[in-house]
C-alpha cells in the first residue's frame, strides 16, 4: 500500500479524538512528504539531530513530536521548535528541557514516559516513580515546562491481553493523576499508547495519540526501536 493510501485506511479507524502521530524514524525528507501531503502533520522522531536536520527542510506547518530516549546534551537541538517530548523520565532531563524551553522563550510540552512493561531494556519511570514524580510536585518549580500526560510502551509479545491489561493498567493510572492535577492549571489530557501492532487495542483502552511507523511507512530498514 501506498503511503497516501495507508493513512488513508488509519484515519478510517481512528476516532477523532485521537492524534495520529506518524513515527517517521529513519525515513527520508521525500517520504515524509509524501504523508505531508496526503494531510498528515504530526509526525514522531527519537534521534534528536536526525529530527532537527528533518524540521529544517520540511514545512515549518508540521508539529513533530519526540517519542524516543532524549540524552539531556541533545535536548538543545529540538528545544526550538518540538511540540511534545513524550519521553521525559527523569526531573534531570526536565530541568534541561526548562534550561532550553527559557532559553528560546517558549513553554515546552511533554508526557512522562513509564515502563508500563517492567521490561528493564525498556525506559521511563517505573509507576511508583511516576507517582512520587506527580505528588512530590518538583516538577511545578519548571515552569517553561507543562506536563499534558503520560506515554507508554506495551511489551513485545503475541499475547494480545497482556497488552490490553498494560495498556488498561496505564490508563486507570493516568485517570489517577489526572484528578490529582486537576484544581491546579494544568491540561492533563494526553495518554500516548498504541504503536502499529497494538493500536486498535490501546484506542479500545482509552488512547488519545497513537505512534504509528511501519503500519504507514513500511518496515524501517533497521531496527530502531527505543
Ligand atoms: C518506532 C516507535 C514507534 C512506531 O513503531 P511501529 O511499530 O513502526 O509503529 C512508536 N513509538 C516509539 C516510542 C517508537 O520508538
Amino acid at each position: 500500500m501506498s503511503i497516501a493510501d495507508s493513512l488513508d485506511s488509519l484515519k478510517s479507524q481512528i476516532p477523532g479524538h485521537v492524534d495520529l502521530i506518524a513515527v517517521s524514524k529513519t525515513k527520508s525528507v521525500e517520504e515524509i512528504q509524501t504523508a505531508v501531503d496526503a494531510g498528515q502533520n504530526i509526525f514522531g522522531e527519537n534521534q534528536a539531530q536526525e529530527m532537527k536536520a528533518k524540521s529544517e527542510e520540511l514545512t515549518d506547518q508540521i508539529h513533530w513530536h519526540f517519542i524516543g530516549h532524549l540524552q539531556r546534551n541533545k535536548v538543545k537541538y529540538i528545544a526550538p521548535f518540538v511540540k511534545l517530548i513524550h519521553s521525559v523520565d527523569s526531573l534531570k532531563l526536565l530541568s534541561e528541557i526548562q534550561k532550553q524551553a527559557l532559553k528560546n522563550s517558549r513553554v515546552i510540552d511533554y508526557l512522562v514516559q513509564v515502563n508500563i512493561s517492567g521490561e528493564s531494556s525498556k525506559s521511563g519511570m517505573t509507576y511508583e516513580q511516576c507517582e512520587a514524580f506527580i505528588t512530590d510536585g518538583d516538577f511545578t518549580n519548571f515552569t517553561s515546562c507543562r506536563i499534558r500526560g503520560l506515554m507508554g510502551i506495551a511489551s513485545l509479545t503475541d499475547n494480545r491481553d497482556q497488552i490490553r491489561q498494560e495498556f488498561r493498567e496505564l490508563k486507570s493510572f493516568f485517570e489517577e493523576c489526572k484528578s490529582m492535577l486537576n484544581d491546579s492549571a494544568h491540561a492533563f489530557d494526553t495518554l500516548s499508547m498504541g504503536m502499529s501492532s497494538d493500536y486498535t487495542i490501546a484506542i479500545e483502552e482509552g488512547s488519545t495519540a497513537v505512534r504509528i511507523g511501519s503500519a504507514i511507512f513500511g518496515e524501517r530498514n533497521y531496527p530502531n526501536i527505543t
